[in-house]
C-alpha cells in the first residue's frame, strides 16, 4: 500500500471565482467568502491528516467540468462545494446542504452531520439537506455535497460573514463534520 492510499482525499470547491462573483451585497462578494472559508477548512483538515485539493486558490474562473475532473483525478473520498445563499426575505438565515437530484438517501443522512457540526460551532440554524439539480454536483462522480454557509440577504449573517472569527468557526465545524462523514463513507482508509 502506498502512502497516498493511507489518507483521506477531499476536494474543496470554493463556489464561483473570476468573472463569476456569485451573490453580492454593497460590501460582500460571495466568491471571496467561499474561498476564505475553504482556505481555512483546508488548513484544519490538513491538520487532521487529510489530503486536500482546492478547485481554485485564487480569484479565477473554473468551469464545472474542470471542478469535476479534479475530483476524479484525485480519486476523492468526498467533494465539498462551498457557497452562500440569498433570498428576498431578509429574515431567513441558516445553513443548508444540497445534493444532486437522485442521490441515494443515505448520503443525505450522512451529510446532515456536517450541517449539525457547523451550527454547533456557529450557533446558526440548521435548515436541512435538500436535493436540487446542480451543474457541478451533477458532474462529480464521487460523493458530493454543496454547503450554503450563510444567507448574504440576512442582515444578521451578513454581519457574521464580515467577521473572520465566524468564518473560522464555520470551517472548524465543517471540518469536524467532514471527518465524521469520512469515517462513515471510507472507514478503511
Ligand atoms: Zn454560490
Amino acid at each position: 500500500m502506498t502512502a497516498k492510499m493511507d489518507k483521506w482525499h477531499v476536494v474543496l470547491d470554493p463556489g464561483h471565482g473570476g468573472s463569476e462573483s456569485g451573490f453580492t451585497t454593497d460590501t460582500l462578494i460571495e466568491k471571496e467568502i467561499n474561498l476564505a472559508v475553504c482556505r481555512r477548512l483546508q488548513t484544519i483538515l490538513e491538520g487532521y491528516g487529510v489530503d486536500v485539493l482546492l478547485t481554485r486558490t485564487g480569484d479565477v474562473d473554473v468551469s464545472a467540468v474542470k471542478r469535476a475532473e479534479l475530483a476524479a483525478a484525485m480519486e476523492a473520498d468526498l467533494f465539498v462545494s462551498w457557497h452562500c445563499d440569498f433570498l428576498t426575505d431578509e429574515e431567513v438565515s441558516g445553513v443548508s446542504l444540497w445534493v444532486n437530484e437522485n442521490v441515494d438517501e443515505h448520503y443525505m443522512i450522512e451529510f446532515e452531520l456536517i450541517g449539525d457540526a457547523i451550527v454547533d460551532a456557529t450557533k446558526q440554524i440548521m435548515l436541512g439537506v435538500f436535493q436540487d439539480s446542480d451543474k457541478v454536483l451533477s458532474l462529480v462522480e464521487v460523493p458530493a455535497v454543496q454547503i450554503r454557509g450563510a444567507f448574504l440577504s440576512s442582515v444578521l449573517e451578513r454581519d457574521c460573514c464580515k467577521n473572520p472569527d465566524f468564518l473560522q468557526a464555520q470551517a472548524q465545524g465543517a471540518a469536524r463534520g467532514i471527518i465524521r462523514v469520512l469515517q462513515q463513507l471510507s472507514p478503511n482508509v
